[in-house]
């Protein structure tokens, strides 16, 4: 029996249409798809009826699936000959482990493939009208991750507080005040443009918007909780003229492109 083939497909940032053309024919011809907790249950409604689907998302009371055992679930079923989709929110190789998920199966000599997606960290700022870059606001952008690593502080703040461009910081909502109050301490000033996005691109989506000082106030009387995209810079005020209203499109519709 030949091996069969994973495919890493970014599932884009939440908004089941925003999916690439290659990461939904990759899901409609799965024979097993292992998907993460953030990804839109829609996309995975697309798989065939005879499809396994396996989540190994974070539960809510925070027991992920450790990553050794993920890369052996990808493992077992691609040396069992299935085609596996390994479907992950925004694009695969930004933050989420992917990086690490495709070294494991070049490893093993198993095949496979990556289908980029759009990440939250751009094009789930874009729906909530912020530009990651801006001629006149932002020559350039810098993704981090506010989460701690083994107890480690992951970022040096007070080297990001210099920076001009945006600053985004994913998985950052737990910690949002002590980041702000971190870059505040580092030299931003406090009255830098800040907005936290959660559910950026799907229905629920929702935005605080305010300064580094005042940001943790709008959060609170917003309710904004995580997954929430935490944002940085001149660009965030662009939203009061940027923001719009998507138009949704069913990605049932036959033929996909008619749609549009
Ligand atoms: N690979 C993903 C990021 C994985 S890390 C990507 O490219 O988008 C998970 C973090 O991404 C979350 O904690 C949150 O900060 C952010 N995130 C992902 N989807 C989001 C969404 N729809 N709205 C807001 N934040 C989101």
């Amino acid at each position: 029996m030949s091996i069969g083939k994973v495919l890493l497909v970014g599932a884009g940032p939440g908004d089941a249409s925003l999916i690439t053309v290659k990461g939904l024919l990759a899901i409609r011809e799965a024979q097993v798809i292992v998907h993460d907790r953030l990804v839109n249950l829609e996309l995975i409604a697309q798989a065939p009826a005879n499809c396994q689907i396996i989540n190994v998302g974070k539960n809510s009371n925070h027991h992920p699936v450790p990553q050794e055992h993920i890369n052996q679930i990808l493992i077992d079923h691609a040396l069992a000959g299935k085609n596996v989709v390994r479907l992950k929110g925004g694009d695969p190789y930004v933050f989420g482990r992917g990086g690490e998920e495709a070294e494991c199966l070049a490893q093993h000599n198993i095949p496979f493939e990556i289908v980029p997606g759009i990440s939250s960290s751009i094009g789930g700022l874009a729906y909530a009208g912020i530009p990651v870059t801006h001629r006149h606001f932002a020559s350039s952008f810098h993704v981090v991750t506010g989460h701690m690593c083994q107890g480690n502080e992951p970022q040096n703040w007070n080297a990001l507080a210099q920076l001009d461009g945006t600053l985004i910081v994913l998985m950052g909502m737990s910690r949002q005040e002590e980041i702000c109050q971190r870059l505040i301490k580092g030299g931003k000033s406090p009255d830098t443009p800040a907005a936290a996005v959660m559910y950026a691109s799907q229905q629920q989506q929702e935005m605080a918007k305010g300064t580094l000082s005042t940001l943790k106030d709008e959060i609170a009387r917003k309710k904004i909780h995580a997954p929430a995209l935490l944002v940085i810079g001149n660009v965030v005020n662009l939203s009061d003229v940027l923001a719009f209203t998507s138009h949704p499109i069913d990605i049932n519709h036959e033929p996909l492109l008619q749609a549009i």
